[in-house]
């Protein structure tokens, strides 16, 4: 079973669609293995992103994650990470397509609602950022 991590920003979690998004997650199939409420500290966030340090949106980007709490969880199905890639669509919510989480729930392409893994080696990793092995259910 493929595992990734998903990550319901704080925009999406302040406006209250906490539950909208892990029922959209559990209804595709998708089974929650580890899951977590926290607010990411500014440090905790550049450290996450460090991928993204060269893109002139990063200190943006970094200051939006630290805005509120976040829910950061450990999804797992068979093709996990490209399921719940497709579940949340396209970055920018205006070019996601209809239905997909970011579509209905994010704002701009910065505040769009979740977070997904991009592949199986930073899944394992960023997993690992957030979770101990005995935080994950196997
Ligand atoms: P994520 O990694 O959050 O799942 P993604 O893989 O679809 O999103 P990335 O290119 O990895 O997109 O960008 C990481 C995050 O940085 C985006 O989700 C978004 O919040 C923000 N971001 C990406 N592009 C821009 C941009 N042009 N302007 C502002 N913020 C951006
Ligand atoms: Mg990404």
């Amino acid at each position: 079973m493929e595992k990734t991590l998903a990550i319901i920003k704080p925009d999406a979690v302040a406006r209250g669609l906490t539950g909208d998004i892990l029922k959209r997650i559990e209804a595709a199939g998708l089974s929650i293995r580890a899951i977590r409420k926290l607010h990411l500290t500014r440090a905790q966030a550049e450290l996450f992103y460090a991928v993204h340090k060269a893109r002139p949106f990063y200190a943006d980007l970094c200051k939006y994650m630290t805005s509120g709490p976040v829910v950061v969880a450990v999804l797992a199905a068979e093709g996990a990470i490209a399921k719940w890639r497709e579940l949340m669509g396209a970055t920018d919510p205006a070019k996601a397509a209809p239905g997909t989480i970011r579509r209905e729930f994010g704002q701009n392409i910065e505040a769009n609602a979740t977070h997904g893994s991009d592949a199986p080696e930073t899944a394992g990793q960023e997993i690992a950022f957030f979770f101990s092995g005995m935080e994950i259910l196997s």
